[in-house]
This record gives structure tokens, C-alpha cells and sequence, in this order.
């Protein structure tokens, strides 16, 4: 595994090792463009998983260092997206440097996207080739 921290993931119901395994690809079979802006819906797709298995896997990764929330907020007017840490930090005004237009981004929450960057590379030995 390129993170066997993930083995200690315990859910209310008992997640088949399987599913932690290839969690673990999926995080770890990546090289350094990959590794911003992972999206539950992506696990979701990849390794057949309920959305709610999926957002827990993603959550519990981020408790062990793994990886990092990041709240993604598009421009309604144009293709420019900023970056938070958290949603708080997401102001209630915003004026885009690229469109010049100013919006409320809470009138526009389907533009913004929780994403998870990986924070944590596995070690260099344990990359498969
Ligand atoms: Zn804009």
C-alpha cells in the first residue's frame, strides 16, 4: 500500500479491505499533476462507491494527513476559480479580477466545489511502477 494509515479507517459497518485498497490507488497512482482537486465524485466513479462511503474515505484521509479539503469557488461570468481553506473563508462579496463583476457567492453555491488535494506523497519506495 502506499498508505497503510489508511488500514486503521473504521466505519460504523466494516469497510472490506478491498475498498481501502484500491482508495489507496487511487491517491497513490498519481503523479504531481494529479494530486490537486480530487473530487468525491471521481472515487464515486472509479471504485464503485456510495457517495456517502466516498465523502467518509475522503474525510477520514484528511483526519491522517493524507490529504486537505479545499473549497473551489468558480466565477459565474467567467472561468476564473479561487481557492479556501475553508468555507468560512469564502467572503460574502467578491469583485473577479478577470471579469471585473462582482457577485455574492452565497447566490451562487453550485459554483462552489469541495475538492481534496493530497498532502501527504506515499514514500518512494512503495511506488509501483
Ligand atoms: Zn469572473
Amino acid at each position: 500500500m502506499y498508505y497503510p494509515e489508511l488500514m486503521s479507517i473504521k466505519g460504523n459497518v466494516q469497510i472490506h479491505p478491498e475498498i481501502l485498497n484500491k482508495f489507496d490507488n487511487w491517491i497513490g497512482k498519481r503523479d504531481f499533476t494529479q494530486r490537486r482537486g480530487l473530487k468525491a465524485s471521481q472515487l464515486i466513479e472509479q471504485i464503485n462507491i456510495d457517495r456517502e462511503l466516498a465523502q467518509f474515505l475522503l474525510v477520514e484521509a484528511t483526519y491522517l494527513g493524507i490529504l486537505k479539503k479545499q473549497y473551489v469557488l468558480f466565477c459565474p461570468f467567467c472561468n476564473e476559480f479561487k481557492r479556501y481553506d475553508s468555507f468560512n473563508e469564502i467572503p460574502s462579496e467578491i469583485e473577479c479580477s478577470q471579469s471585473q463583476k462582482e457577485y455574492s457567492p452565497s447566490s451562487y453555491i453550485r459554483n462552489i466545489f469541495l475538492v481534496f488535494d493530497i498532502v501527504k506523497y506515499p514514500g518512494k519506495e512503495l511506488i509501483k511502477t
